[in-house]
């Protein structure tokens, strides 16, 4: 499967996700995606690498190991890692491929903006909403 930035510029390829996705509404991943959450999942270093652009990332170190990478250009958030560990945290939405997995939970309910409260059961559309 292939993923990528919002300009393109930085593209990577991964082999599987290593673990059910997850939405994410952390403080600092809401921050950092300027999103309600971050849906992530785990993959392995051994089944990610990066195909294009790779000179391009940034990261920011958001605790102390922990970095979170980004395209320089465009800002998309596209991995996190906590050095030392076999996983790099995947923004499962930069991937451009149907991954197949649906998310299992949500974790940092605690800090979900209040907004974010029965999200999931008002109405959505597949576009705009009508009268748009
Ligand atoms: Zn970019």
């Amino acid at each position: 499967m292939k993923g990528s930035c919002l300009c393109g510029t930085v593209e990577y390829e991964i082999i599987q996700l290593d673990s059910p996705i997850a939405h994410c509404a952390c403080r600092t991943c809401r921050k950092a995606h300027a999103a309600a959450f971050n849906s992530s999942a785990a993959v392995n270093r051994d089944h990610f690498r990066w195909s294009k652009g790779q000179e391009n990332l940034k990261y920011y170190e958001s605790s102390p190991g922990k970095r979170r990478y980004f395209c320089g250009t465009c800002g998309s958030h596209l991995v996190a890692e906590r050095i030392g560990q076999p996983n790099l945290i995947l923004r499962v939405a930069t991937l451009d491929d149907d991954p197949g997995g649906k998310p299992v939970c949500r974790i940092w309910q605690s800090h979900e903006v209040p907004w974010l409260e029965n999200g999931y059961q008002i109405p959505s559309f597949p576009e705009w909403q009508p009268g748009h």
